[in-house]
Parts: C-alpha cells; structure tokens; sequence
C-alpha cells in the first residue's frame, strides 16, 4: 500500500511543489491549507506521515503538533522559516519527529521523510537493537555514555566533533549539507566561521581515518558530508 503523506501548508506554491515532488515519489498525497484543517486531516487516521507548516492561519504549526500529540504519534516533520529558528527547539521538544529549514533542497526533505518512516516504522522490528548505539562498519557511538569506539578502541572527541558524528550516524547514507550540519552542530545562532564544519571533519578524519586507516566519512562535493553503510 502506498505511503499517504499530508502536507500542511498556506502557501499555495509550496504546497503544490511537494505535493507534486511527493506524487513523482509513489506517495499518496493529502493538502490543508490552514492548521484546523490540517489538524483535523492528521487525526483522521488516513494520513502516515504529516509535513507541517509552522506559518499557518487559524492554528500555528506548533498548536497543531500541540492537540495532536495528545492522542495521536503520527509521524511530523515541521517546517519553519530562516528566522523562526528558535522555533524549531520548541518543535522539536513538541514531539516533531524532525524539522527543515526553509528553503530547503527537496531531496533532503524526501531523504528524511524516507528517514522517519523507516524509524518509526522498523523501529521496534529492529532486532531490538539498543537505540543509544549507533553503529556503521566498526565504529560504534554510544550517545548515552558519550563514547565512540573503532574496532574496540576507544576514540577521544570534543562535544562538537561527537555531535557532528552523532548527526552523521544518525542520518547514514543520507547526504548532510553544511548548512544543516551547521545548524544542528552548532545552533541556529551560531554567527562564526562557516567553514567550520569543514574543520571538525578534518579533525575528525585525523582521529579516525587516519589512525584506523579508513575512509569513513564521504565528501559530496558542491553538496556536503556522508557516511555510508559499508554493506
Ligand atoms: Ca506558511
């Protein structure tokens, strides 16, 4: 059966861009066009995945996300403007399963609702694999414990290192953009260089690949950073 994705969205243009981009998918596509609406179409049960606007008439996107949770798990990807970042940390601690920033590249939006749905939906399917560990070849990240091993051996990072290996894993086999690794590195406030992403992964390569004589983490170029799977 085909995935149904409800896109909650007033601006009629980008609206119909997902709309199309999502269809070109072999998703089932449904719209509102203000968040009552979008509310109502999310609690129906016909929807599996929500894509939520949060500049919206009627209910804001968070108010929307709010009611929802009360009865409802549905996965939610929210989107917000440059300058509504500060939302975003309230979207996700609302139960958002992710966000994008707008204007954001349709392929990262489509790679992460790929992302969610397989998250939710092969979660617990997972061997139940312990979610805390996140593993590609034989680096393991252990988030709970803050530690990250090659082969067994221990690996020593600073905070933003661990954190940009952390998004890495976390998304594997998607493409990271600098913007969005930036983003979630560093904060939306972050105001220094913004090269420095390219930095820590250059420190990162040096404790990595280079001791452990691998090549883990990808470049794109013109686009930004990968792992992949090594099977
Ligand atoms: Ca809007």
């Amino acid at each position: 059966m085909a995935v149904t994705v409800l896109i909650v969205e007033d601006e009629e243009k980008i609206g119909r861009f997902l709309e199309l981009e999502l269809l070109h998918e072999g998703y089932e596509v449904m719209k509102a066009a203000d968040g009552r609406e979008g509310l109502e179409k999310a609690q129906s049960g016909k929807a599996d995945l929500v894509v939520l606007d949060v500049m919206l008439p009627e209910l804001n996107g968070f108010e929307v996300l709010r009611r929802l949770r009360k009865n409802s798990d549905i996965p939610v990807i929210m989107l917000t403007a440059r300058d509504e970042v500060m939302d975003k940390v309230a979207g996700l601690d609302g139960g958002a399963d992710d966000y994008m920033t707008k204007p954001f590249a349709i392929e990262e939006l489509l790679a992460r609702i790929r992302l969610v749905l397989k998250k939710r939906g092969g979660g617990a399917s997972v061997t139940g694999q312990d979610k805390n560990q996140l593993k590609v070849g034989k680096l393991c990240m252990d988030v709970q414990r803050y530690e990250v091993s090659y082969d067994g051996k221990q690996v020593e990072l600073t905070h933003r290192e661990f954190e940009l290996l952390k998004v890495l894993l976390e998304n594997k086999n998607i493409v990271i953009s600098r913007d969005t690794l930036l983003e979630k590195v560093c904060g939306y406030d972050y105001m220094g260089e913004t090269n420095i992403i390219d930095v820590y992964v250059r420190y990162l390569r040096s404790k990595l690949d280079d001791v452990f004589q691998v090549k883990i983490i990808q470049t794109v170029r013109g686009v930004g950073y990968c792992i992949k799977d090594e099977n």
